[in-house]
């Protein structure tokens, strides 16, 4: 499929030119990245930002009064401020962390373990990433709460009715994600939400794999905690954010203690700073968010709505062409579904075709995608999958389709 053919109006070709890594080769062929639901390429716009922070303005942030302190700080909080705008929040509700994994970890020490007790309960779905499940766990051991899990159908939708009729009264809390980073699947997050607030229960969006894709807007959603993640949205590794409500961060006590979160410490007794400052203790990663507003900058200077557009082709198209290959198992047709796909071929290990279409230039995840339950469920051990981003051509849809085909050959 021709370039031209796509339907959004942006140059497409032009803005795969500010990803210098996408010009690589890899094992004597073109670099076809089919990974970025792990973690996605970072712009020139993204790399710049950081490289100019350290050439030109490294300092502390909030520490320092002299210029370079001053100009570190500015744009560190700028970053936050962008961030806020591109979720459609407050800045002041925005505590700035190292991703989707510390936010739910926040909110699970600082938020739940104080509140649940034995008899209460939390919900989870079967397709969350080990990020929404793990903690709930540690905080369902220490606290004596139970999990109950809701199910999917055979499409990777949500079963909500069985969901819904798991909020019964002694659930506190319901995890959720946005987007599936295994079967792609956009869960209805506003309805979700709207029916546990109805019930005063508590709701945990992970929206890990809904920021990079899809435009935003988390007051609509009406959950109490939305988390991202930085480096899945075109910015630095160990960046994220966690939106709270901000009833909850003032009621919620610090998580980690130290320098930063604090408004004076004696021995007889500290003032902790108001939130977000009061969760964000030591020094953050204020080059790595630089680049994460940077990357904010750049993903809405080209639109989410447009970004969303793209991919869904992109996602058309890929799921028609591995459709019609023999033995393609595909995992995931959910009614509405991101660029996501994992598939199977038959007789074939995932790790096997991972490492085969790698030798072709074509990068793809095998694994259990931090997914285990959601792996136990579709009775596999493992699959592979092969993620969309704006970046991607249709002409590289063609040679990962044209490797699977060769890859297949050669297993079977
Ligand atoms: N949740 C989902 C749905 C994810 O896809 C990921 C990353 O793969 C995470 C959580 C964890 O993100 P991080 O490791 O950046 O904290």
């Amino acid at each position: 499929m021709n370039q031209e053919r796509a339907r959004t109006p942006i140059d497409w070709a032009a803005i795969r030119k500010d990803f210098p890594v996408l010009k690589r080769q890899v094992h004597g062929k073109p670099l076809v990245y089919l990974d970025s639901a792990n973690t996605g390429q970072k712009p020139s716009k993204v790399i710049d930002a950081v490289d100019d922070f350290f050439r030109n303005h490294n300092a502390n942030v909030s520490r320092a009064v002299h210029a370079l302190g001053s100009e570190a700080t500015e744009a560190y909080e700028a970053a936050r401020g962008k961030l806020a705008k591109f979720l459609n929040v407050r800045g002041d509700e925005l505590v700035m962390c190292s991703g989707t994994t510390f936010a739910i970890n926040l909110v699970a020490y600082s938020w739940a373990l104080p509140r649940l007790q034995p008899g209460d309960a939390i919900v989870l779905t079967r397709m969350e990433h080990h990020a929404n499940i793990v903690p709930w766990q540690l905080v369902a051991e220490r606290t004596g709460a139970t999990i109950k899990v809701a199910d999917i159908d055979e499409h990777g939708d949500l079963d909500l009715q069985h969901l819904y009729s798991l909020l019964t009264p002694e659930v506190k809390l319901l995890g959720v994600a946005h987007v599936s980073n295994v079967l792609g699947t956009v869960n209805p997050v506003r309805e979700i939400c709207r029916e546990a607030r109805k019930r005063g229960i508590v709701t945990v969006v992970d929206g890990s794999q809904a920021a990079p894709h899809r435009p935003l807007d988390v007051a609509a959603i009406g959950c109490d905690f939305y988390a991202i993640t930085g480096h899945k949205m075109a910015g630095p590794t160990g960046t994220g954010v966690l939106w709270a409500r901000r009833e909850h961060l003032d009621a919620m006590p610090p998580f980690l203690g130290g320098g930063e979160m604090i408004r004076e410490v004696r021995f007889d007794g500290t003032v902790f700073n108001d939130a977000p400052h009061k969760f964000e203790a030591g020094t953050p990663n204020i080059a790595g968010f630089i680049g994460l507003g940077a990357a904010v900058d750049y993903l809405s200077a080209i639109g989410m709505a447009n970004i969303e557009a793209r991919e869904q082709e992109l996602l058309a198209y890929a799921t028609q062409q591995l459709d019609g290959i023999d033995g393609v198992r595909i995992f995931g047709r959910a009614r509405e579904k991101a660029a996501v796909i994992s598939f199977l071929v038959e007789g074939a290990h995932a790790h096997d075709l991972a490492t085969l279409l790698d030798l072709e230039g074509v990068a793809v995840r095998s694994g259990h995608h931090c997914a285990h339950p959601l792996m136990h469920h579709f009775g596999v051990p493992a699959t592979c999958r092969a993620s969309f981003a704006f970046y991607n051509t249709f002409e590289e849809v063609d040679a990962f389709v044209a490797a699977l085909n060769k890859v297949r050959k050669l297993l079977m």
